[in-house]
């Protein structure tokens, strides 16, 4: 499985709502093919699920991307 982090448009994935735009959401993909989002914070917080139902319309957690960042999730 390979991991990266998500760009805002996810292909294969429904529209990813705020984590397609936060520094959190990560990207598993399997070698058969699924792409799942998971959440990088849900490890040190207990509000968040490890995989987001998509789209998240509202996050405590929320961090946006900065506008430099790297849209490297696309493998
Ligand atoms: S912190 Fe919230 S918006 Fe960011 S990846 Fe996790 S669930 Fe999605």
């Amino acid at each position: 499985m390979s991991q990266a982090r998500a760009p805002g448009r996810l292909d294969g994935l429904p529209p990813a709502g705020l984590c397609g735009s936060c520094a959190h959401a990560l990207l598993n993909r399997t070698r058969r093919g699924p792409v799942y989002l998971r959440c990088g914070a849900a490890s040190s917080d207990d509000r968040l699920p490890r995989y987001p139902r998509l789209p998240v319309v509202a996050c405590p957690a929320h961090l946006p991307l900065a506008d430099d960042s790297p849209a490297d999730g696309r493998a």
